[in-house]
């Protein structure tokens, strides 16, 4: 296994190719490592890995699923993997943490998670990549997402919790968008976050066991009749609201049966791809932005010039538009040079 490891890291990107469409772990996860290295001798091998792998990617079904700590996400995720598992399906679950850009820990990775689905070997689990910006962190999940469809993966799913704008970027890479809610004392839509009835495709709500089912049900029709004042989506998909118990497994078949509807839905209608393809324009006009930015403040003479711009605006000897021009002036002067 050792001797592997250490072939695998200098392997060729047609090796790492070939392995991954034969749905090697070892090579898919070390390609995501290779992704996640901020070392520049990794980033071109992995562009070329990206492109390699794009023309067997787009097969799945993406699957994006939020809720609060606690709410059930793991073990929703370890029972609706078994699910899909069981109809002979292939699963993997990506993580964006946006916790792991802010204090470097971890909000989902700190206990031990969805044991049982870890050890099937139609289960590619993956935690959060780290960084310092979320939308880095995101960029490494959505590559990973291309890997992981090469390597046969037919159901990806990206989990995150609702913290900043984690739920929206995680929207921006998938297909359908779960939220995961528990009924409270009559009071569940006080507890949404803005924006996030209109990402969301489905609303499951957990723990509808025991003494909870009929708190759930109430809850049911109260974000039912919640979503009827949300315009029908340009897809033609009207959200549903089920509810679920992931630890004694109810409701889960009624999730996939679900995405399943949606997916026939869109791609009869042809919104499925158009809604890809719209992502991935949205995502090329991010990573030039991020990437003119990253630019600009890491040029050595903006840099300098920057801390006496920001003092010269902080004395009111100069307004911010023109200072801005004469910080962008001089960073193209310099790429002239
Ligand atoms: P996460 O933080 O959202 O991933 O939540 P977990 O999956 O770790 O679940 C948090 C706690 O809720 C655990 O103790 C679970 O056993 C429990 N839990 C999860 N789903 C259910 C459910 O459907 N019913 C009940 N009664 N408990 C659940």
């Amino acid at each position: 296994m050792d001797n592997k490891r250490k072939n695998i890291k200098n392997a060729t990107v047609s090796e790492f190719l070939e392995n991954i469409l034969l749905g090697d772990i070892t090579y898919l996860s070390k390609a995501i490592t290779l992704i996640e290295s901020s070392k520049k001798a990794d980033y071109k091998k992995a562009s070329e890995l990206l492109e390699a792998c794009l023309p067997y990617a787009n097969n799945s079904v993406r699957i994006g699923i939020t809720g609060v700590p606690g709410v059930g996400k793991s073990t929703f995720i370890e029972a609706f993997g078994i699910h899909l598992i069981k109809l002979k399906k292939k699963i993997a679950v990506l993580t964006i943490d946006p916790s792991s850009t802010i204090n470097k820990g971890s909000i989902l990775g700190d206990k031990t998670r969805m044991e049982k689905l870890t050890k099937e070997k139609n289960a590619f689990i993956r935690p959060s990549p780290t960084g310092n910006q979320l939308g880095g962190v995101a960029k490494k999940t959505k590559e990973s997402i291309v890997l992981c469809e090469a390597a046969g993966y037919d159901v990806i799913l990206i989990e995150t919790v609702g913290v900043g704008q984690s739920e929206t970027i995680v929207n921006s890479m998938v297909d359908f968008f779960l939220l995961l809610k528990l009924a409270g004392a009559g009071d569940e839509l006080q507890g949404i976050k803005r924006g996030i009835m209109e990402l969301t495709d489905t609303i499951i709500i957990n723990k509808a066991d025991n003494e909870n089912i009929k708190e759930a049900e109430l809850a049911k029709i109260e974000f039912e009749s919640a979503l009827q004042l949300y315009p029908i989506k340009e897809n033609a998909w009207r959200p549903k609201v089920i509810t679920c118990s992931a630890l004694k497994n109810i409701g889960i078949d009624k999730a996939w049966q679900i995405i399943s509807d949606f997916v026939q839905i869109t791609k009869d209608n042809g919104t499925f791809y158009e809604n890809r393809t719209s992502q991935n324009k949205s995502w090329l006009l991010k990573t030039i932005d991020q990437q003119l930015k990253d630019n600009f403040y890491a040029n050595p003479k903006v840099q300098t010039n920057l801390t006496r711009i920001l003092q010269s605006v902080e004395n009111n000897k100069i307004s911010p538009f023109e200072a801005a021009n004469e910080l962008i002036e001089i960073y193209f002067k310099k790429k002239e040079e």
